[in-house]
């Protein structure tokens, strides 16, 4: 029997699912990190280019090794030690058949929220590759664009620098400053409300907490 916290998940999952359709924008729920491979797995047809935006979602779950072993072009840029090849590989991210992302925020009505430093990532989320293939945890969900931006800017953001080795204020203390540091990753707030390309982006929920 499903738990109360299973029933308000599939609940939730269907009301963004609901609102990304809204958006001309397709939706999916997984329970697991297995569960989304399968699905990604059946939307990205073999022999596909694909790449990805600096995310620990879909490395931890385990997607992104699926696809390097799978038959599928592969750009890595997680691997990419050289500077040249990695601005390469992010430019010809533009003309890929896949580019794999997760979002630092969802809203309940399916608009999701990203910050980004260089600003390929959100970049390539809005124009280029032929599909986008968000991946979510429900963790991410918040209330209203409003509460979304906060989430990346407070939560999503102080986190993740954590991860590099940069001078700013919030790797310091763990809170947002609203910099403007070299190093700054929020140089860019995305805010996705719509696909002008009807079903380019595609976001597979996860009940699973994952990333930050
Ligand atoms: S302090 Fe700067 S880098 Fe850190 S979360 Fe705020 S704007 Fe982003």
């Amino acid at each position: 029997m499903a738990t109360p916290k299973e029933i308000r998940n599939e609940l939730l999952a269907a009301k963004i699912i609901k609102g990304l359709e809204k958006r001309h924008m397709e939706g999916y729920f997984c329970k697991t990190g297995d569960e989304v491979i399968k699905k990604a797995e059946e939307l990205i047809s073999e022999g596909s280019s694909v790449t990805w935006g600096g995310s620990t979602t879909i490395r931890d779950i385990g997607l992104t090794k699926a696809l390097i072993d799978g038959n599928y072009n592969v750009f890595d840029r997680d691997t990419c030690k050289d500077p040249e090849k990695l601005q390469q590989g992010m430019r010809d991210a533009f003309s890929m058949d896949w580019f794999l992302s997760s979002s630092n925020a969802i809203t309940e009505d399916g608009i999701m929220v990203n910050v980004d430093g260089l600003g390929n990532r959100v970049a390539a989320i809005t124009f280029g590759p032929k599909n986008v293939l968000f991946v979510v945890g429900l963790n991410k969900v918040t209330q209203d664009v409003e509460s979304a931006v906060k989430r990346a800017r407070s939560t999503a953001a102080p986190i993740n620098v954590q991860r590099f080795d940069v001078k700013t204020p919030c790797h310091a203390d763990g809170t947002c400053h609203d910099c403007t540091v070299d190093d700054c990753i929020c140089s860019c707030i995305h805010i996705l409300r719509n696909s002008k390309v009807p079903n380019r982006i595609k976001v597979i929920l996860v009940e699973d907490e994952l990333g930050y």
